[in-house]
């Protein structure tokens, strides 16, 4: 499925490298002003935006859902596969993770935060953060971390790096 068949009053949103699945439905439809149900109705997919958001991915996509949105998004299907969780490795769908370090470089959430196997950031050596290390909270779902902080005390993600331990 070729990206041209975008259609055409769409913006487009590039994937970050790296960036999960819902971090990046959550740019593109804030860049097309589009709730999940809008999204889900323009790609014909019904409520599985709201269900991918939220990392559930039983059942797991399949190459039609991946190609209706990518005519949507207008980003190749094997583009959005990098989006998801490798085949066969386990992931958490909470709590949601960040390296803050990572973020101040490309901010965006990263799919191998939310893999089982990963311990800590393998570029910085540091542990990842799984609530807010200012007020406690917990993160929220990546398509809805638009703003770039903490939604309960407006700690910046970028500010807490200096609260991530070497590992
Ligand atoms: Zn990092
Ligand atoms: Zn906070």
């Amino acid at each position: 499925m070729e990206a041209e068949n975008i259609k055409p009053w769409l913006f487009r949103v590039q994937p970050y490298q790296g960036e999960s699945l819902s971090h990046f439905l959550g740019r593109f439809r804030q860049a097309n002003d589009l709730t999940p149900t809008g999204l889900g109705k323009a790609a014909g997919l019904g409520g599985a935006i709201a269900r991918w958001e939220k990392f559930r991915f039983n059942p797991p996509l399949s190459q039609q859902q991946l190609e209706a949105l990518a005519v949507v998004v207008g980003v190749d299907v094997d583009r959005l596969v990098q989006t998801l969780p490798p085949a066969g490795v386990g992931m958490k769908m909470e709590p949601i993770r960040l390296c803050a370090a990572c973020y101040i470089k490309s901010p965006c959430h990263k799919i191998e935060w939310q893999l089982k196997v990963m311990q800590g950031c393998d570029r910085h050596k540091l542990s990842l953060l799984s609530e807010c290390p200012n007020c406690g909270a917990r993160f929220k779902f990546p398509a809805l971390w638009v703003d770039g902080w903490c939604q309960r005390c407006f700690m910046t993600f970028a500010d807490m790096a200096t609260h991530q331990k070497y590992y």
